[in-house]
């Protein structure tokens, strides 16, 4: 990290074009509407890689592919797009880097919650991420969620507070914003000369000068800029800012500490090292600002991704486990050790059919290679290889540790594969996933297309986490369950378009889950002999409450042979099979753990079908003695409203079942938070809208499950029952 231009070679292979060390994988990661794709847009028309910039009102944005995407402005699916950047000589601010050219992976990770498992997907494999804020909202709640999931991943961040040409941009606003809720230590790298229509260019707060971009038409090198001195009106706050900068540094920093009671100038360079190795160890958060739209900032920003995100090499190494041990391994980013890769996006392109997009972090693929999955114990040749540069397919002969790439036309593969060499039989950890919220009913408009639905549902299944379709066993009614309404909108639009498959849906329901809140001890036995061959199956289990989010595990703990090994995994899939299906209102069954721990045989009558149905019993009679509860989603709402509507929606909150979590006063507006429960929310866009006279807004996402209160429990047990298309 001390010298950026020097090059490992005993990592590096000699065939590579761009070294570990000058690649970045970054995402950018914000609220809808931040302006993700707009800066990803310009981003990648600076670097070169498309000459027409496009902007996400005409909906012709390069990593936007998807139709409905188009239509509605919002970046579904994440697409991982390589550009490349060569830090420009001419802004002479960047010397320690001077004309070194970067591989960028830029991963655009979706904004809507309702995409939550996209955003969670694509975490995983970035090694850095830039944070986009609208500076005029500041810290909205979807950006918050991001932001919780980047350091649950331990991705390494910058800050870009965008929009700052909008009316009501504030820079320092944003940034107490992102210190008070989001608690970062974060600190301007770039501040912003004027604001609104008045934001003329960025102070480079390191090198205490400023860039200034011209008005006018782009040419092909972008918005003319001119890196001046700082304007005079400038000169206390550019000071002031690079005081506070040296001081956070140095109270995480010891090299820069020490320079500072040594009484030691600090060189930019010394200080931009020192800012690089804080922001890996995500100990620092440095915040930049200007307006993708207008094309102000972005070269800076990309500039500070190569100066301040990791490389590959910048990260403490992926982790995998050997299958059925309990031993980890680690996968060190080096082109020469063995093939260890994740694959964390399917997607089916129109063109090359299916494509698994994965992150290479050891050694190397060549096509025509095989390669291993430990999940599968299969192999599979690799025929083709592709990278996507811009809206172009691009195909490739290799890849190496730290890139970014996508097979063409594998089978068998599904998101959170390790794909590895044979004799590297390792699995890397998988991304988790939420529990889905809401589900419907679907069937499609003509009986003919049934059987094409059902394996369009499959395909899209495969592809997202948190889309599950299944049958319902009672109604025989297809039922789709996802993250909320707009999810399982998308899915049955991409039905339509990608499947041909037009299909009516029920109304939405809330996915309630099931859980117990003690141990118990349960007995099953089915025993049948009427007449010939009978059926006996015994099994007697333990069950306790899992830890919130550990899902379900099932484990054997009989001993001494009293149900023979042959029937015991069918015992653990009538457990199973109870668990999906659910006991106490019909929802599945989630945060348990299940100990098969004894029970009985016959010699002759004993069969997987009876022990089957003897794990099925045995978990219904534990489960019944356990405390039963029913979990509802709840959702974080914030609604913003002018401050006269204020009481109003909190009011109708309140009937709502709904928490205030918050009420904050922000230029003339309110912005309440609340926790409120999903079955209370039907209808909300409609109710705000009614009550503000159309002027206050909310956003949602989910939170957790809760247990429904004993007060409704009654109304929501009897609704379950009368609609059985609700369980999932
Ligand atoms: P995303 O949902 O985060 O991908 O946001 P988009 O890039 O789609 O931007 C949302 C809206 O904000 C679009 O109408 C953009 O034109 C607009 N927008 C994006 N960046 C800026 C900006 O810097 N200034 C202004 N005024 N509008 C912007």
């Amino acid at each position: 990290m001390s010298d950026p231009a020097a090059i490992n070679t005993t990592l590096n292979s000699p065939q590579r074009q761009y070294p570990l060390e000058r690649t970045r994988n970054f995402g950018i990661c914000a609220h809808i509407d931040a302006g993700k794709t707009t800066t990803t847009e310009r981003i990648l028309f600076y670097t070169g890689l498309i000459h027409k910039i496009g902007d996400v009102d005409d909906g012709n944005t390069v990593t936007d592919w998807m139709e409905q995407e188009k239509e509605r402005g919002i970046t579904i699916t994440s697409a991982a797009v390589t550009s490349f950047w060569t830090q420009k000589k001419d802004t002479g601010l960047f010397k320690n880097f001077e004309g070194i050219a970067h591989r960028i992976n830029i991963i655009d990770t979706p904004g809507h919650v309702d995409f939550t498992a996209e955003v969670e997907r694509s975490m995983r494999v970035l090694d850095g991420a830039v944070a986009v804020f609208c500076g005029v909202a500041g810290v909205q709640p979807q950006s918050e969620t991001v932001w919780r999931q980047a350091t649950k991943y331990k991705v390494p961040r910058i800050a870009f507070v965008n929009k700052m040409d909008r009316t009501g941009a504030n820079f320092d606003n944003a940034l107490s914003d992102m210190r008070k809720k989001l608690g970062a230590y974060a600190f301007p790298i770039f501040l912003n000369i004027g604001a609104e229509d008045k934001f003329a260019g960025v102070i480079d707060v390191v090198n205490q000068k400023a860039i200034i971009w011209g008005e006018g038409d782009l040419t092909n090198e972008g918005l003319k800029y001119e890196v001046t001195d700082i304007p005079a009106a400038h000169q206390e706050r550019a000071a002031a800012a690079l005081a506070e900068l040296i001081d956070a540094v140095s109270n995480k920093d010891d090299a820069i500490a020490e320079l500072i009671l040594e009484e030691k100038p600090i060189s930019v360079p010394v200080l931009k090292a020192a800012i690089r190795r804080l922001t890996c160890k995500i100990e620092l958060i440095p915040v930049l600002c200007g307006t993708a739209f207008k094309k102000k900032g972005v070269q800076v920003l990309i500039d500070a991704v190569i100066d301040y995100l990791p490389s590959p090499l910048d990260i403490p190494p992926a982790q995998g486990m050997v299958p059925g041990t309990e031993d980890t391994l680690e996968v060190p980013p080096n082109d020469n050790s063995k093939f260890c890769s994740l694959a964390f996006k399917l997607w089916t392109d129109p063109y090359a059919g299916k494509l698994v997009f994965f992150r290479v972090y050891s050694g190397q693929l060549k096509k025509g290679d095989s390669i291993y999955n430990p999940r599968t114990r299969k192999r599979e040749r690799v025929s083709r290889l592709m990278v996507i540069q811009g809206s172009e397919r691009k195909d490739v002969d290799s890849v190496y540790s730290g890139d970014i790439a996508a097979l063409v036309g594998l089978r068998n593969i599904t998101t959170g594969d390790t794909l590895c060499n044979e004799d590297f039989d390792i699995a890397l950890e998988p991304p988790t996933f939420p529990e889905p919220v809401i589900s419907m009913a679907i069937e499609p408009k003509t009986k003919a297309d049934q059987d094409k639905m059902s394996q369009g549902l499959q395909r899209l299944a495969e592809e997202d986490p948190t889309f599950r379709c299944f049958t319902n066993e009672e109604t025989g009614q297809l039922i789709i369950a996802g993250m909320g309404e707009l999810h399982l909108e998308i899915i049955r639009d991409r039905l339509k378009r990608e499947f041909s498959v037009e299909a009516d849906a029920g109304a939405p329901q809330i996915a309630y889950r099931e859980t117990i809140t003690k141990p118990a001890e349960g007995e099953g036995k089915f025993i049948r002999q009427s007449g010939g061959r009978g059926q006996y199956g015994h099994a007697i289990i333990d069950v306790e409450p899992n830890e919130k989010g550990k899902g379900v595990e099932i484990v054997n703990k009989v001993v001494g042979g009293t149900i023979p090994k042959e029937y015991i995994p069918a015992v653990m899939n009538g457990i199973a099979e109870a668990i999906k299906s659910g006991v106490y209102a019909g929802f599945q069954v989630i945060d348990i753990k299940v100990s098969v721990k004894d029970g009985s045989f016959h010699e002759v009558d004993s069969n997987e079908l009876a022990f089957k149905m003897a794990g099925i019993f045995a978990l219904k009679d534990a489960f019944a003695q356990a405390g039963p509860i029913l979990l509802e989603p709840i959702m974080k709402v914030e609604a913003t409203t002018p401050d006269e509507y204020q009481g109003d929606i909190l009011g109708d909150i309140n009937r709502r079942r709904g928490m205030i979590q918050g009420v904050d006063g922000k230029n003339g507006q309110t912005v309440l938070t609340a926790q409120v429960p999903l079955a209370e929310m039907f209808g909300y866009a409609t109710a705000i809208r009614s009550l503000s006279k159309g002027r206050a807004s909310y956003s949602m996402e989910p939170l957790h499950f809760e247990q429904v209160p004993n007060s409704v429990l009654t109304t929501v047990m009897d609704a379950a029952k009368k609609r059985p298309a609700a369980r999932s």
